[in-house]
C-alpha cells in the first residue's frame, strides 16, 4: 500500500499530465501586420488628427476665445463646430470648469462634447454639485449614468477619452445598429460600451433619425465659461 502511494506521488510530481497534441503554428496569425503608430509620452499618437493644439481655431467654426493654449466658451456666441466630419472615432479632449463657482446643478460649468452634433457626453462641474445623475459629468445625456463620478474640482483640467461608434442606418432609414460609446474620465472607465437610444435630447424620448455617415464634432455653448485644450481624434 505504501509503495503504491509513493509511486502515485512521484508520478504527480513528475508532471505526468495530458500533453496537448497538434501543431501550435496552426493557430498563429502573421498577416496583416498592425500598422505602427508612434505614441510619444508627451504627445499625440502619430495617426491622430489634431483639432486643437492651443494655437488657433483653424479646424473649427465658431467665435470662442483662444489664449494661453486653451479655448474658452464665449457665453451666448454659439457652439464650436469642427470643419471636418467624423464617423467612428477615438477622441481625446481636455476640459476645465471655471474655478469660480457660479450657479447650481445644470447651471454650473455646463458644456458638452457632441459626437456627430447629436450624441452628447455631458461636461459639467460635478465635483460637489447635485443634479439628476443622468445629466452629471460623463453622463450620456439623459441616457446613461456614469459608472462612477471621477470629477476633479472646478478649475482643474480633466480629460475625456471617448470611443464612439456611429449608428448605422438601412436604406429605408431604419436604424440597424445603434451608436455606442465608451468613455474614460480622467483615465477612469465611466461608460462601458453603452448603446444610445438616439440623439441625447433635453425633453422627451430619444428617437433616431437617419443622418450622414460622418458629421462634425460639436462643443456646446451652455452659457458657462468652460475651457478646452489638447483635442485630438483618431478615425476608426
Ligand atoms: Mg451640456
Amino acid at each position: 500500500m505504501r509503495t503504491i502511494l509513493f509511486v502515485s506521488v512521484v508520478a504527480l510530481a513528475a508532471g505526468v499530465t495530458c500533453q496537448p497534441t497538434g501543431n501550435p503554428e496552426a493557430t498563429e496569425i502573421w498577416k496583416p501586420v498592425p500598422v505602427l503608430v508612434r505614441t510619444p509620452s508627451d504627445g499625440v499618437p502619430s495617426d491622430a488628427i489634431v483639432l486643437f493644439d492651443g494655437s488657433d481655431l483653424s479646424e473649427w467654426q465658431g467665435d470662442w476665445t483662444v489664449e494661453e493654449g486653451r479655448v474658452t466658451v464665449v457665453p451666448g456666441s454659439g457652439d464650436l463646430v469642427s470643419r471636418r466630419d467624423f464617423g467612428d472615432v477615438q477622441l481625446h479632449i481636455e476640459w476645465r470648469a471655471p474655478a469660480e463657482i457660479e450657479g447650481d446643478g445644470q447651471d454650473r460649468g455646463n458644456s458638452g462634447v457632441f459626437l456627430m452634433e447629436r450624441y452628447e457626453v455631458q461636461v459639467l462641474d460635478s465635483f460637489d454639485n447635485e443634479t439628476y445623475v443622468n445629466g452629471q459629468a460623463g453622463s450620456i445625456y439623459k441616457q446613461h449614468v456614469p459608472l462612477v463620478n471621477a470629477s476633479r474640482p472646478p478649475g482643474e483640467w480633466q480629460s475625456y477619452d471617448i470611443i464612439f461608434r456611429a449608428p448605422r442606418f438601412a436604406t429605408d432609414k431604419a436604424v440597424v445598429e445603434p451608436a455606442t460609446m465608451t468613455v474614460l474620465h480622467n483615465g477612469v472607465l465611466i461608460q462601458d460600451h453603452v448603446e444610445l437610444a438616439g440623439p441625447t435630447v433635453y425633453i422627451g424620448e430619444p428617437v433616431y433619425e437617419a443622418h450622414e455617415t460622418k458629421r462634425p464634432l460639436m462643443l456646446q455653448d451652455h452659457q458657462a465659461s468652460v475651457s478646452y485644450r489638447n483635442i485630438w481624434i483618431r478615425e476608426l
